[in-house]
């Protein structure tokens, strides 16, 4: 209840503190927090609790930034904002400067309000996966008439077709984009194309031995499990120190939890760690609408009453946004335990836990990103800490999301 009480303070504080932005003024967001500090610490509240413990109870939050997505900038500013809301893990692509801006993001959390570090974790893939391709087109070879649909479906603002987006080319803006698919499909023209790729195993590895990387998700479509072994084989030496191995996969019929069991047991040997399966329920439509969550639900129904699944918490994704808590909830699947209550069963069997949490993906960029868009058309600024206005904008935002999970709300 402790960590609860905290977020609850933290939560409330921000709602009553009104913040009027000065360009870079430091102080201001300095005072600011000093007081969320003083009504927490009147409060004689804790921290958050730590990420495996969330994961026990039950209440467990990750912010999924995206495999694909490499904006440095918002990378960087999502990660701030997600960590000071309470996540218990940060999801980026496994590339260094993409870890880098996590990493930095968390920092300047930390050093805004001690809160506890979120895990960093990197997302790889074993095969053609959808989390793991760029869109592309030659834009002069769009009809000059094409009322251009792709670039007001994007949710990732990565289609700029007359160089409106700051200095980047006409066309996609590869960093930005995450392979959603929308373009695709909406293009009249059939003009742009997908390409596919893997993240390579031996940089990984490399990002592996870091400090500052703390899990490894896998994404598998569960196609076969060559390829997931081909890829553990080249990663088993450097996961010693992971605190998390996350497996993502789709729903896939009846095989599922043979699948499942396949692949732990090839993982089960190398890993020391806690393990997660990530079911993957509609990949990247969580900003789309109430629907899009009740593959995701569906999934972890299935998963849930199924006695012979291999050990490991299992967390929902894909399709994930604010309708989740409550398809979870009519379902009985959501369960919030006080850590007093249930860890010592929790530490039996992970696996009795139904759900550990909820992973965010495109909802959660969404309604961050919104006001990180009017902050850089209103002040041209790109850090969200030089402009406690909208830090605070986007603080009140991600509490709503986090607290659905963490049984906390932004309302006094
Ligand atoms: S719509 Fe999706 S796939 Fe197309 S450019 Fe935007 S993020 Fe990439
Ligand atoms: S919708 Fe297709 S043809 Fe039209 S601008 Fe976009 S890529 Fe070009």
């Amino acid at each position: 209840m402790a960590a609860l009480n905290f977020l609850c303070c933290h939560a409330a504080a921000l709602n009553k503190t009104h913040l009027h932005c000065g360009k870079n003024d430091k102080s201001v967001v300095r005072k600011k927090v000093e007081e969320l500090l003083l009504v927490t610490k009147k409060k004689k509240a804790a921290a958050p609790t730590l990420p495996h413990i969330s994961l026990q109870n039950g209440n467990w939050v990750k912010l999924i930034c995206g495999a694909s997505f490499e904006d440095l900038v918002d990378v960087r500013n999502l990660s701030l904002v997600y960590t000071l809301a309470g996540v218990d893990c940060i999801d980026c692509a496994a590339d260094g400067a993409v870890v880098n801006a996590a990493n930095e993001g968390i920092d300047v959390a930390r050093a805004i309000l001690p809160i506890r570090r979120p895990w960093v974790m990197i997302s790889v893939n074993d095969d053609e996966d959808l989390h793991f391709r760029k869109a592309e087109f030659d834009p002069d070879d769009c009809p000059i008439d094409c009322s251009r649909p792709c670039e007001k479906i994007c949710p990732a603002n990565a289609i700029s077709l007359q160089g409106e987006l700051g200095s980047f080319q006409p066309g996609v803006i590869t960093e930005r984009c995450y392979g959603c698919g929308r373009c695709l499909q909406v293009c009249p023209y059939d003009k742009i194309k997908a390409t596919s790729y893997a993240r390579d195993a031996a940089a990984t590895s490399i990002l592996l031995e870091r400090d500052d990387v703390d899990a490894l998700e896998i994404h598998t479509n569960g196609r076969q499990t060559d390829s997931f072994e081909e890829l553990w084989n080249g990663l088993r030496e450097s996961v010693k120190h992971l605190r998390l191995l996350a497996v993502s996969l789709p729903y896939i019929g009846d095989s599922t939890v043979s699948l499942m069991n396949k692949m732990h047991s090839i993982l089960e040997c190398d890993i020391s760690c806690w393990n997660l399966w990530q079911l993957d329920g509609r990949p990247m439509s969580g900003d789309i609408g109430r629907g899009a969550t009740r593959e995701s639900i569906a999934f972890a129904l299935r998963l849930a009453s199924a006695d012979d699944k291999p050990p490991g918490f299992l967390q929902l994704a894909g399709g994930t946004n604010a309708h989740t808590v409550e398809g979870l909830r009519k379902e009985n699947l959501f369960q919030t335990r006080s850590i007093c209550e249930n860890l010592e069963s929790s530490l039996v069997s992970s696996s009795n836990a139904l759900i550990g949490g909820i992973a965010y993906g495109g909802y959660a960029r969404k309604i961050v990103g919104r006001v990180l868009s009017r902050m850089e058309s209103e002040t041209g600024l790109v850090h969200i800490e030089s402009s406690p206005e909208h830090l605070l904008m986007a603080i009140t935002e991600a509490l709503n999301l986090v607290g659905g999970v963490k049984s906390y709300t932004t309302s006094p």
